[in-house]
């Protein structure tokens, strides 16, 4: 049996950098695949479909939702997230790491479905930076700046559920400290280990 790729799922408040985070481990480690969600949200600025999200109109989305074509999904700010389903198995059974870059809802939902994920949630250095962060990035109405900033305290509780967690003082050291998380869970005794002790005994017999 084909030793299966590393489920990573990598959440955290709005602000925290997780989307740069992601970006950068990604330049690094060119063998993870990235998962591109499909969303109901208007595309930003030079947001491209297919890359960075599957923009989709809301009936296209439920009717997806109906043919179980979503490992997760989950409303955020009002619209439809959701990871595709078929991509993300099929890279995993080819032995690849994918990467989710999810909300915390969605997070749950993969944790219940696939345990073996490796959940990790992205801090920030502080609130006050937090705060700094989004409203910074310019792209977002003061309405939803508020909403942003106001769910992001619930939400940091929710770094209990997750089995690491990543402070994001800068990308440089948040991403070399995924690159170790990812290093360790390589080298973890777990059920793969099977085959290679497989093949040490293959390799005394012949
Ligand atoms: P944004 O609109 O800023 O691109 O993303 C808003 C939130 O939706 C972020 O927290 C992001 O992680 C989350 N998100 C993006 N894709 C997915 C997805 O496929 N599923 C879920 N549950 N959340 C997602």
């Amino acid at each position: 049996m084909m030793k299966e790729g590393l489920l990573l799922v990598i959440s955290g408040p709005s602000g925290t950098g997780k989307g740069t985070v992601c970006k950068e481990l990604l330049k690094s480690e060119k063998d993870i695949k990235l998962s591109v969600s499909a969303t109901t949200r208007e595309p930003r600025n030079g947001e491209v479909n297919g890359i960075n999200y599957y923009f989709l109109d809301k009936d296209t989305f439920e009717r997806q939702i109906s043919e179980d074509e979503f490992l997760e999904y989950a409303k955020v700010y009002d619209n439809y997230y959701g990871t595709p389903k078929k991509y993300v198995i099929d890279e995993i059974n080819e032995g690849n790491d994918v990467l989710l870059e999810i909300d915390i809802q969605g997070a749950l939902q993969v944790k219940e479905k696939y345990p073996k994920g490796i959940f990790i949630f992205i801090l920030p250095p502080s609130m006050n930076e937090l705060k700094k962060r989004i409203v910074g990035r310019g792209t977002e109405s003061e309405e939803s700046i508020s909403k942003r900033f106001g769910s992001a305290l619930d939400e940091i509780n929710y770094v209990k559920e997750y089995d690491y967690f990543v402070i994001n003082d800068t990308v440089e050291k948040a991403v070399e400290k995924i690159r170790g998380i990812i290093r360790s869970e390589k080298c973890k005794v777990n059920e793969n280990i099977e085959d290679l002790i497989s093949k040490f005994k293959e390799e005394i017999s012949c």
